[in-house]
């Protein structure tokens, strides 16, 4: 078990301890909202049929809904990310020195989550928009939002809060992979699920380069899968290779120094050049992780 896992499981376990989704989330009227989102989506998203939405607010984050049974358990589980990603990337001091709080659309009608699309960029894995700091998202009232899909967009709306300028697109997914995939295991369990986080082995034959990887900026058609495996691997790789290390990577990345001398600057001594990284890389990516994540979650 890594310490970064560990470290993960105690923070979750402490949220979990904070979680009540007995309360259901207080309606506010709009102009009693404690801020305005910026984002000119947010206006597209409340244009289509104004009269229909209803708001509401939790410390950190801005909801705009329909029905409360479905935004309540969206708050819990934002509030729930947000205290495992500031806990893990260490970011508390920075979290507690600011109080923007970010907003997530959550469209109910299929029709109208089309006709919102038209606006913006889906991302391929989950489905849902993210742009400039804001979350749209269409959840069926019928259907429970499957696995660690919401976890995953609350954690890139949580990562833009601390570098507003973005990261790459690899770390960016790989962490949002990597982080909720344990959060969500955690959370399930802490609710009498028996749930573990699952890291994918990527046959080496499949995998990305990593100096095309790191380069990417938005995931490839054609290779969506191997894209998100393989940089929630490297993000799990880096941790459990030195956690200090790659907060210091994160930081270089966040102001977005070339990966190639970021790395040798961080992780001084342990991979001086790229090529170093990749052979080590392709072994630890290609090993089936599923008993010792197991033990890990246990
Ligand atoms: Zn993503």
């Amino acid at each position: 078990m890594s310490i970064f896992t560990m470290s993960i499981l105690c923070v979750v376990a402490a949220a979990n301890a904070q979680i009540n989704e007995s309360s259901s989330l207080p309606e506010v009227e709009f102009f009693r909202l404690s801020q305005r989102d910026p984002n000119p989506l947010g206006e597209k998203a409340l244009a289509i049929h104004p009269e229909q939405w209803k708001h509401g607010e939790t410390e950190h984050f801005i909801y705009h809904f329909l029905h409360s049974y479905v935004a309540t358990p969206v708050s819990v589980e934002a509030e729930f990310h947000y205290r495992v990603v500031a806990k893990e990337l260490e970011r508390d001091q920075v979290a507690a020195a600011t109080d923007v709080k970010s907003h997530i659309y959550i469209f109910e009608s299929p029709e109208q989550w089309q006709q919102f699309q038209a606006f913006g960029k889906l991302e391929p894995w989950t489905g849902g928009i993210h742009s400039q700091g804001s979350l749209f998202i269409q959840r069926n009232p019928k259907y429970k939002f499957s696995g660690n899909l919401l976890g995953h967009e609350i954690v890139h709306l949580i990562v833009h809060r601390f570098y507003p300028d973005g990261i790459p697109c690899w770390l960016n997914e790989g962490l949002a992979q990597y982080i909720s995939k344990a959060a969500y295991a955690s959370y399930q369990r802490a609710r009498g699920y028996i749930s573990k986080p699952h890291s994918e082995a990527i046959a080496t034959g499949d995998l990305i380069a990593l100096p095309t990887l790191t380069a990417i900026t938005f995931p490839p058609t054609d290779r969506v899968t191997t894209f998100y495996d393989e940089s929630e691997r490297l993000v799990r790789f880096l941790c459990s290779t030195d956690k200090p290390s790659f907060l210091a990577l994160l930081d270089a990345l966040g102001r977005h120094q070339p990966f190639e001398t970021a790395l040798a600057r961080t992780y001084t001594g342990k991979f001086p050049d790229p090529s170093v990284l990749e052979q080590k890389f392709r072994e630890y990516a290609a090993r089936d992780f599923g008993t010792t994540l197991q033990q890990a979650s246990d």
